[in-house]
């Protein structure tokens, strides 16, 4: 058997299907220990885990922003909120803000909170739409908590989850922070470098992968969260790789650690650039930030040195490039090998969405899990899932790049005039015609999130919802004007962000 050979005919021939007990994670990233996390606390007393890492290969250094969704990640886990902020020196998350995206020196936030109220027929941007056109609303923004707590740099835990929050987080301390968790629940990890994948050409599964220290581990399921190389997926069983950057023109990252200065705000800053954007995401101890851009538009060594010349506060580390394909792979599970992680696909991280994603990934596997043999149908099922998940979310990154008014460089103007897929074709039409947005199924972004990027990135729907004409201007004001004095009134008593984290986690004030 070569080195990562690729087997034969794939397809189990229909004969009996070997039950799944020994399973095998490959690589120690975010993904693979969030995997044996959850692999362990659910169907630990069942199955037997081993973890492969290789500490000399290292992992991909960054994803330190979240959404809500993690969360419920945690709650799955009964993970203590509290430890694992203190341990992974994380920051509550109320949104995004955008500067610069719909043009240059224009700003929105995209929160992960609700806006006003929704009637049954229509939602409320049709009452605040037509509240603008009578000059009686506000922002958008300004019916919001979250978005009005994260621009006052300001958060509590409010009762009945009256906030929607996720974390800025250390990518290497949560890593850590999931490994013990892991080996407490009998995870076996295993040091070394995968040398070669041996697969059965017969059946196409994989038996056993080689590590350096000549040592041979087989499995019944093997994950393969070997980060970009895909080593198992790509490299041993050659699933192609769908490239999207057509649609999602960054192909590189530059990325540095800062020690703070200044409040850690609770939102990541994705500030757009003439070639892609930089973000800035405030930890208790560090500050992330990282530039992302189009390779054919930014050389490497200048992206650097703009990231080094915009940074704030001394910087902690050497920059680190790391170069991507935007796109997924055709099928995320072959055979018993799931993909999970970046080795799954990779869709750039504007809106903080690929631990979502190995969320998804994990929870999919669970609910499909393979005990008693695997099957091509609980195959399809995943990668069928798997594939509308991601191309929902390709659909909203593309929104930001393609919907924008800026015509300051080749860069901007090559995402205004790209064609975008059919999909978000129609959603961008829908909206710009009658102010309308549905969420389908179990899309990751709900209508709110639609609303505030398109609002956000400068589309003006040409009506609103005929319900919003049955109320006077007098009723109109009312309704708006007491949300938006609601919000007030909950905001004014809320802490400021940082000092609610010291003291929620127990941390000393640092000396600035
Ligand atoms: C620029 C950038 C910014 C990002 N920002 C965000 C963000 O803000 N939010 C977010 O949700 N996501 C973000 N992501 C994505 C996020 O970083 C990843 O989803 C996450 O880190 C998971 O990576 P991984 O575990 O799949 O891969 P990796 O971290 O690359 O881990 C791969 C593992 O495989 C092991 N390995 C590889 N080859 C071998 C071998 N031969 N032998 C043994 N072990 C091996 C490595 O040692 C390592 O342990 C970002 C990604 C990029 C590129």
């Amino acid at each position: 058997m070569n080195q990562f050979t690729a087997p034969g005919p794939v397809p189990n021939p229909g004969g009996e299907r070997p039950p799944v007990r020994r399973v095998v994670i490959a690589g120690g990233g975010t993904a693979g220990w969030m995997v044996a996390a959850c692999l362990s606390k659910v169907l630990g007393k069942a199955l037997d885990i081993r973890l492969v890492e290789s500490d000399e290969i290292g992992t991909v250094g960054v994803g330190e922003a979240t959404i809500p969704t993690l969360l419920t990640f945690h709650q799955l886990l009964d993970i203590n909120e509290q430890e694992f902020m203190a341990a992974t020196q994380a920051t509550f998350k109320l949104g995004i803000g955008f500067e610069g995206w719909r043009d240059q020196g224009q700003d929105y936030i995209h929160s992960f909170g609700l806006t006003g109220q929704d009637h049954w027929t229509a939602g409320f941007q049709h009452f605040w739409l037509k509240g603008r056109d009578r000059q009686l609303a506000g922002d958008y923004g300004d019916y919001c908590l979250e978005l009005k707590a994260a621009r006052h740099n300001r958060f509590a835990h409010l009762p009945r989850a009256g906030m929607n929050y996720a974390y800025h987080l250390d990518a290497s301390l949560y890593a850590q922070f999931l490994r013990r968790f892991s080996e407490r629940l009998g995870v076996q990890r295993i040091e070394g470098r995968i040398t070669s994948v041996q697969a059965d050409a017969a059946s196409g599964h994989i038996r056993a992968i080689q590590l350096d220290s000549g040592a041979r581990i087989e499995g019944d399921l093997f994950i393969d969260c070997t980060g970009f190389r895909g080593l198992l997926i790509g490299e041993t069983l050659k699933v192609g790789y769908e490239d999207w950057s057509h649609w999602l023109p960054c192909d590189s990252a530059v990325a540095v650690q800062t020690a703070s200065v200044g409040e850690a705000v609770p939102y990541t800053r994705s500030m757009a650039h003439e070639a892609g954007w930089q973000w800035r995401i405030p930890l208790q101890h560090r500050v992330g930030n990282g530039l992302v851009y189009c390779s054919q538009y930014l050389p490497d060594a200048q992206a650097r040195q703009r990231l080094l010349d915009r940074v704030q506060g001394p910087t902690l580390t050497t920059p680190r490039l790391i170069k991507f394909t935007p796109g997924q792979r055709q099928a995320t599970w072959r055979g018993n090998c799931v993909a999970i992680g970046l080795s799954s696909g990779f869709i750039e991280p504007l809106e903080s969405t690929s631990i979502h994603l190995i969320q998804r990934g994990i929870v999919r596997l669970m609910q499909l899990f393979p005990a008693a043999g695997i099957s091509p149908a609980d195959v399809d099922e995943y990668n069928q899932q798997a594939r509308a998940e991601i191309e929902h979310i390709r659909d909203f990154i593309v929104l930001h790049y393609h919907v924008t008014q800026r015509d300051d460089s080749p860069f901007w103007r090559g995402c205004r005039s790209m064609d975008i897929p059919p999909s978000l074709r129609h959603r961008i039409d829908l909206f710009r015609d009658s102010g309308r947005v549905f969420r389908t199924g179990n899309e990751l972004f709900a209508e709110n999130s639609w609303i505030q990027v398109m609002l956000g990135q400068g589309i003006v729907p040409r009506r609103h919802h005929p319900v919003a004409d049955l109320m006077g201007d007098a009723e109109l004001a009312h309704f708006l004007d007491g949300i938006r004095a609601q919000v007030d009134r909950t905001l004014a008593q809320l802490p400021q962000h940082e000092a609610y984290v010291r003291q929620y986690c127990g941390v000393a004030a640092a000396p600035r």
